[in-house]
């Protein structure tokens, strides 16, 4: 039986990152992938790393310092996936919108952060194809994009450089433990391999493979529709640019209501577009618990566009060339899980990433390479502990 210091589950971002990471401390790593590398959530998503859609503190601490790691991965890997450092724009509609968006820029300067707002002329400036009645918005500089599906590649392809074994259409269908309930096999549908350690980075598969060793993790996963524009002549937008309402629609936590359409309310759709390299425009964003279900659904595509009209009427005249959903890995606190499980040894989870899997993917990877390695991590990653979920019983999908 072929044996190896430490089995990742999953080649979406996560998983990916987490084997390249731990292959470069020089340890003998295989990554196990049911499907194709990037056949999860991570070829079904947009394409950015940001902090302005994080909240203040280790939310946005880790979505920084991942930035930085991505600038330095762009410059060593061989593998070209996009990276690009643009910025990004968040568009208030309402006075009471930038009222609120005020107090969050505030914070996050104090902490260090280069945000800053911007009124409405210089939004037009900035974005010229944007509404003329906007109020104004919040410009990011730090903000980046990369293509996603490219970015796992990358990883796995640096990762097989160093010795990375990877196992795609193998579906892991068991974990055995040993006596003492320690980590012992992983068993595929292709046959078994032994490791003393598993990192678990399924996704919105993570809970099932977590239930294996008798462990619940309350991961749930939330739905988001994507349109693809056609490719078009003039650029709509240069960079990122959403509205602030996009915080409302992840956030469950944040009381603001807007002022929008029964159809946007229901859908829970917030405007967003991104630029691609390949000159067609990602229209978003969405949010919705359906389980797994990835199906297009033609009342949110009608919610997106509707939406993303209010915000750039240009895009009226542009076609939609085709839409696809995925499934974000949201637990309720929206901290990714990074963390060995206490009471099943050997057992680590990188999960939970929901909206910020890509963002976060560079960081996530070296924590846990720093985790299992048992160097201190860069961050106190206490909150990002498995602990804090240890009595809760599985959330129903
Ligand atoms: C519409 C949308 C837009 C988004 N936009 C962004 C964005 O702009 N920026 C950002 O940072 N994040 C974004 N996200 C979130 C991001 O896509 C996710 O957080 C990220 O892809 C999660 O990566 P993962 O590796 O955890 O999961 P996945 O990519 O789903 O990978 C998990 C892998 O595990 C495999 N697997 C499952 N079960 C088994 C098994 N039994 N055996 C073997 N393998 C198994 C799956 O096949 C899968 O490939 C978006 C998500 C959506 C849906």
């Amino acid at each position: 039986m072929k044996s190896f210091d430490v089995i990742v589950i999953g080649a979406g971002v996560i998983g990916s990152s987490v084997a390249y990471h731990l292959a470069k401390k020089g340890l003998e790593v295989a990554l196990i992938e049911k499907g194709g590398v990037a056949s999860g959530t991570s070829s079904r998503c947009d394409a950015v790393a940001l902090i302005c859609d994080k909240k203040p503190g280790i939310d946005t601490e880790i979505g920084y310092a991942s930035i930085q790691l991505f600038k330095q991965l762009a410059k060593e890997f061989s593998v070209d996936f996009e990276f690009a450092s643009r910025g990004s724009l968040y568009v208030c509609e309402t006075e009471k919108e930038l009222e609120i968006a005020k107090g969050y820029v505030s914070q996050q300067a104090k902490d260090g952060y280069d945000m800053r707002m911007v009124d409405s002329r210089e939004l037009k400036e900035i974005e010229p194809y944007l509404a003329d009645d906007l109020a104004g918005g919040i410009w990011t500089e730090v903000d980046s994009s990369m293509n996603p599906y490219k970015l796992c590649y990358a990883f796995v392809e640096e990762g097989k450089k160093l010795g990375l074994k990877v196992y795609d259409y193998h579906a892991v269908q068991d974990i055995t433990l040993d006596a003492k309930g320690r980590v012992e096999s992983v068993v595929t549908d292709q046959g078994t391999l032994k490791t003393k350690r598993i990192v678990n980075c399924a996704g919105v598969w993570s809970p099932k493979i977590a239930e294996m060793v008798g462990v619940h993790i309350p991961i749930k996963p939330r739905k988001g529709m994507v349109l693809i524009s056609e490719k078009t002549p003039f650029k709509v937008a240069s960079q990122k640019v959403h509205e602030f309402g996009y915080m409302l629609s992840k956030f469950e936590d944040i009381q603001f209501k807007r002022n929008v359409s029964e159809l946007v309310e229901k859908h829970n759709v917030a405007f967003t577009i991104e630029p691609t390299d390949a000159h067609n425009f990602l229209v978003g964003g969405h949010r919705a618990f359906k389980g797994y279900d990835i199906r297009s659904e033609i009342e949110v595509i009608r919610a997106i566009a509707e939406r993303a009209i209010r915000f750039l009427p240009v895009l009226k005249e542009i076609n939609c060339i085709r839409a696809y959903a995925g499934v974000r890995p949201w637990v309720e606190d929206h901290l990714p899980i990074v963390s060995e499980v206490e009471e099943v040894p050997g057992f680590f989870i990188a999960s939970g990433h929901e909206g910020d899997g890509i963002s976060m993917s560079p960081i996530t990877g070296r924590m846990v390479a720093q985790l299992i390695t048992g160097e201190p991590t860069d961050f106190n990653i206490d909150k990002l502990n498995f602990s804090r979920y240890q009595n809760k019983k599985a959330v129903s999908l």
